[in-house]
């Protein structure tokens, strides 16, 4: 038997696995019947029986191109000949030293010009504060420590990046063994700062993702570039979520004209294939770690860089250039709005929030009255959705639709019209 055929898959991971996010009271419920997946195509995912279900959030955020995209899977192919996986600490490879070329190509000239590559987007932040607490070190600035991040943000759950995390639920607990960060709810708590010994501030630029697609008024990341600039403070965005076309342009920063010190990349990097992240900083930062071995930045994970990784991340830029991915997704991104708009009438829909092809979608009972959390009505919606043939994951109460580049217009009426059919079906007509 070849992997993926085995009948003994739910016995198996209820016996031995954990998965993340999940309470196991209720995964390994006898009733529950946990989704095998064991195939895709496209903007579709297959299940064990061969049921087949649009990828409503393109894998946790990560696929862009669609599973199975013969360039993408051609060029890990190609690399798998050559080699899987060489070590990075102490030597270097093409398809590295092509990517960082192509990264920093898509930055204006003189900008982002140094790529250090990571495993996901936790780690590419973690990178992105070491440098910032390093750099001011090395310049003559050790007063400068403290790192502000934004109410509601989320940058990833190894212990420095959740350092950074405003969501109580998820970082609440491990406070006291976190470093110490300091969280406003506003560019206006942000100038009654004292500044002078920030490091850096962090911010998921646009949207919030995990606070449940939450929108940041248009204009505040120039201002708060033009703060950072004013005070020397230096700004890392975590494009994590935003990055490789997610808001409509490459980066959700060039909607404002933006160009961070530190920029933190991982999930569509490598199109959504492989773990594979990448932290850009400018010259400035890089030649302050320049000098005698106490300057090194000490920091490096042992599949950095990973062969694999990088070849799939070229194939996803090429297929950005050739298929002109932006251009054909700018009409997809209106007919998504247009439908979004529909499904905000019906009644139990209080709100849609969107930026480019990510949404968010809150249900409430009354528009003065949320569900109670105990109701779980997000999860419910998404089981039934399932139903009806599309996959995709709350954020409590908020339905988070994000779909792949390459969904048809058929599929994205249909994705939709399942959305608004479990929604009519699990809270009701009234
Ligand atoms: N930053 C943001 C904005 C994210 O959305 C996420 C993951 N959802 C992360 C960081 C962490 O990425 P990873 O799960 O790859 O560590």
């Amino acid at each position: 038997m070849t992997p993926g055929e085995s009948n003994d898959t739910v016995p198996l991971d209820k016996a031995h696995l954990w998965h993340p996010f999940t309470q196991h009271c209720d995964w390994n419920a006898p009733e529950h019947e946990p989704l095998v997946l064991v195939s895709g195509q496209g903007a579709v995912l297959h299940d064990s029986a061969g049921r087949g279900y649009i990828d409503g959030n393109s894998s946790i955020w990560t696929n862009l191109h669609g599973h199975r995209h013969p360039k993408i899977d051609a060029a890990i192919r190609a690399q798998l000949d050559r080699v899987a996986h060489t070590s990075f600490l102490g030597f270097t490879h093409p398809l590295a030293a092509e990517l960082a070329r192509e990264l920093v190509a898509l930055w204006p000239t003189e900008t982002l010009t140094r790529v250090f590559f990571s495993d996901n987007g936790s780690t590419a932040v973690e990178v992105a504060l070491k440098m910032a607490v390093q750099f001011w070190q090395q310049t003559g600035h050790p007063e400068r420590t403290r790192f502000v991040a934004f109410t509601g943000a989320y940058h990833g759950d190894t212990m420095g990046a959740s350092s950074l995390g405003g969501i109580a639920t998820f970082h609440g607990r491990f406070s006291t063994w976190q470093f110490p960060a300091e969280h406003v709810a506003s560019l206006a708590e942000l100038r009654s700062l004292e500044a002078t010994t920030i490091a850096a501030v962090v911010i998921e630029p646009l949207i919030q993702g995990a606070a449940g697609m939450r929108l940041w008024p248009r204009g505040m990341l120039a201002e708060l570039r033009r703060w950072c600039d004013a005070h020397g403070v230096l700004l890392i965005l975590d494009e994590v979520m935003t990055g490789f076309g997610r808001t409509g342009r490459m980066f959700a920063c060039e909607h404002e004209g933006v160009v961070p010190d530190f920029i933190a990349l991982a999930k569509g990097l490598t199109g959504g294939y492989l773990p594979l992240a990448a932290t850009l900083t400018t010259e400035r930062i890089f030649n302050a770690f320049l000098g005698g071995p106490e300057r090194t930045l000490y920091y490096g994970h042992s599949y950095t860089a990973n062969p694999l990784g990088c070849a799939a991340a070229l194939a996803s830029l090429a297929i950005f250039r050739d298929e002109h991915v932006l251009e054909a997704l700018a009409p997809r991104i209106e007919l998504f709005a247009r439908l979004l708009a529909e499904l905000r009438q019906q009644p139990h829909v209080s709100e849609v929030r969107q930026c480019g092809f990510i949404a968010g979608i809150e249900l409430r009972r009354t528009v003065d009255e949320p569900y109670l959390p105990d109701q779980m009505i997000g999860t419910k919606v998404c089981l039934a959705a399932r139903q009806h043939g599309l996959l995709t994951r709350p954020i409590r109460d908020t339905i988070v639709l994000m779909p792949q580049y390459c969904i048809t217009e058929p599929q994205l009426r249909a994705a939709l019209k399942a959305l608004s059919t479990a929604v009519h079906e699990v809270c009701g007509h009234s």
